[in-house]
């Protein structure tokens, strides 16, 4: 089906082989998409553009690569997620770069804004109505991707003007629907409904192509081959999340080879698995009978996948792949102690959590979250990490993650050691019965963990598997099994002015869930009670500069209507009783009912500072705690893999 789409034309936008893509290019394609909300058509309309972009891409470095960069504006990042140059700039700063660019009141942006809902348009329309002066010269993809890593990277006391000076240079080299789309990487996000896993199969559809040149093959063979490639490039890029290695390799080599070529490498750091929450013990049973199996404490820290480098270099990296090493300088320097005679590069996967070296006890995520998280010395540390490992994914020149996981902990036992107060084997039991796991997990919270993780031990289900949420590991939380099995996280998008002695800070706020696919935010509850005068004021403080005066485009309201905006940046954790179906909500809406999800009793536990917006709960799941609620023993909602990322 996907390669009879690709007989969409593609607009020649006349560059040859060689040159540079044209920016117009780019955005004619981005267009292309933005009109559609078919899968299998974005697909289509992708994998043409990046095949003609591959053809005429003749550079043999990644620096030079004009596909690299093609995809990086197609996902609107500029380098891999862990070096950390990110995109995302303030409303305010925008409308000021595009009130001067164009010579318009900012009063007159907003009130086009508050119409409109999406400066990305506001910004076209303006410099529509701009009489040009001189024709500038056209925006290239290679020019605007260096602006825009300019713009990231712009720091210091100047930075503001800096940045101000460079968009506006990049708003007067602007033609036709340009404007709207350096609006929309700048604000972080292109809106045009291109998920990422979209991405990478276009990349291996085009790559596929590429490589039969003008060769004819039949059309079933053909189908075959694009699914391969597209099975072949999600395995590689799971395992090595970075175009800049993955690019070159494809374009030298094409698909045969990737996955020898380009392997999980320590210093690239992989997207983590994920677990599927379950309410009952039963429901673990139901899904793990017959099979072996392995409960292990589910200890309340941060994620850390620490990397030994063949360079000997340690490197700690966050569920999010963000280079933690500067954070926890102290964790760097305790690792030499827990490894063993022969291992020259590994990749472990670990909870870091917080330690009362006195006690010897485990202290809640509260006290870890106390830590500094930049210029972090080791002397000024006073909240101590002991590191709990649980999975080893790589040893010496070799991934693992094909093993099953009772190798991979054998080997894990084998090659490293304990050492107290700093660093141990996640503690586990491969008990199997109601009244085991009971007993087990009741010790878990005991000894200060948050539940159990249940994991498939044996057989091919017992693979690592890289950016899944796998329905072979299970979380079984203690406190949230008498709600719906697990808290939510969500971005604050608006808030509700106080009442009575609380009018100088917000009362409540409105939080939404994520939709990776239409990428937008959207509305499940208001929150607003059980928040101390103190704790109000904090979140004040924390909210206030993210006051915008009108709703982002990408916020799908429903009924709510909150005092101000925000922009969607703050997540929290929140539990909720159960959740029902909602007039005014739009959480999830068109999954399980035209109407929306929301949350009943919603309260709050925590910020969660390690995820972005995006990393929210996403709308996929919201359904799947519902049906899972509906659903007489559970089992139908939490069979579904909703929000795999593939
Ligand atoms: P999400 O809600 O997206 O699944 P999360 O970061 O909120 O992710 P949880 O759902 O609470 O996390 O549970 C998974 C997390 O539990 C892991 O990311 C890891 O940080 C932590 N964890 C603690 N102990 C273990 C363990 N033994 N095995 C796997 N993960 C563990």
């Amino acid at each position: 089906e996907a390669a009879s789409k690709l007989s969409v034309p593609v607009a020649d936008k006349g560059w040859k082989e060689g040159e540079p893509v044209p920016y117009a290019a780019l955005v004619s394609t981005f267009e292309k998409i933005e009109r559609t909300t078919k899968r299998l058509e974005i697909l289509g309309i992708l994998t043409q553009f990046l095949l003609v972009v591959a053809k005429r891409d003749t550079a043999t470095e990644a620096k030079d690569s004009n596909l690299l960069k093609v995809v990086y504006l197609c996902i609107n990042r500029l380098c891999p997620d862990y070096i950390g140059i990110e995109l995302g700039i303030g409303e305010s700063l925008l409308v000021k770069a595009i009130a001067e660019s164009t010579g318009r009141a900012t009063t007159k942006i907003k009130e086009d804004l508050r119409k409109e809902g999406d400066l990305g348009k506001v910004a076209m329309n303006s410099r529509n109505t701009q009489p040009t002066m001189f024709k500038p010269k056209p925006l290239t993809v290679p020019s605007v991707f260096q602006k825009l890593t300019d713009i990231a990277k712009a720091s210091g006391n100047a930075s503001q003007t800096k940045k101000v000076g460079i968009i506006k240079q990049l708003l007067s080299a602007c033609q036709g629907d340009e404007a709207k789309f350096i609006v929309r990487s700048l604000e972080g996000k292109l809106r045009i409904g291109l998920a990422d896993k979209t991405l990478v199969v276009a990349l291996a559809h085009a790559i596929v192509l590429k490589g039969l040149g003008e060769k004819k093959v039949p059309h079933d063979k053909l189908a075959e081959m694009l699914e391969r490639g597209a099975e072949t490039i999600k395995a590689v890029y799971s395992e090595l999340p970075n175009y800049d290695l993955v690019i070159p390799a494809l374009m030298k080599g094409g698909i045969d080879g990737m996955r020898e070529n380009c392997k999980l490498t320590p210093g690239v750091p992989l997207k983590p698995m994920l677990a599927k929450p379950t309410k009952a013990i039963t429901e673990v049973l139901d899904r793990f009978e017959g099979k072996e199996f392995t409960c292990e404490y589910k200890y309340d820290g941060e994620r850390a996948q620490v990397h030994l480098l063949d360079n000997g270099e340690i490197a700690v990296f966050s569920r999010n792949s963000e280079n933690m090493s500067a954070k926890y300088p102290d964790l760097v320097e305790q690792i030499p102690r827990c490894i063993k005679e022969g291992v020259k590069s590994f990749v472990i996967d670990a909870e870091a959590v917080a330690y009362d070296l006195e006690t010897k006890r485990l202290l809640p995520f509260q006290d870890l979250s106390r830590r500094k998280r930049k210029d972090v010395r080791t002397e000024d540390i006073t909240v101590r990490v002991h590191l709990f490992a649980f999975d080893l994914l790589y040893l010496n020149g070799e991934s693992l993650l094909t093993r099953p996981l009772k190798e991979r902990r054998e080997l894990l036992r084998q090659y490293f050691q304990p050492v107290e107060s700093e660093f141990a084997f996640a503690k586990s039991s491969d008990g199997s019965t109601t009244d085991e796991i009971q007993a087990f997990l009741e010790e878990s919270v005991k000894d200060g963990c948050e539940g159990l993780m249940v994991k498939m031990l044996t057989t091919d289900a017992s693979t690592y598997e890289p950016s899944r949420r796998s329905m072979n590991w299970l979380k079984l939380k203690k406190d949230y099994l008498s709600g719906v099995g697990d808290s939510l996280d969500l971005v604050v998008v608006g808030a509700y002015h106080g009442k009575g002695k609380r009018t100088a800070v917000y009362g409540a706020f409105l939080l939404a869930c994520y939709d990776p696919d239409s990428e937008n935010f959207q509305t499940i509850c208001k929150i607003g009670t059980g928040f101390s005068e103190e704790v109000l004021s904090q979140f004040y403080d924390l909210l206030q500069p993210l006051e915008i005066e009108v709703v982002r485009g990408d916020v799908e309201v429903g009924g709510a209507k909150p005092d101000v905006w925000f922009e969607p940046k703050i997540v929290w954790e929140v539990l909720t009783a159960d959740l029902s179906l909602s007039p005014v909500y739009t959480a999830a809406h068109g999954l399980v009912d035209s109407r929306g999800i929301s949350l009943r009793f919603p309260r709050f536990i925590r910020v969660r500072d390690d995820k972005g917006a995006d990393d929210a709960t996403t709308a996929e799941q919201v359904a799947e705690f519902y049906q899972r609620q509906v659903t007489a023993g559970g089992k139908k909602g939490a069979s579904s893999a909703a929000d795999d990322f593939w």
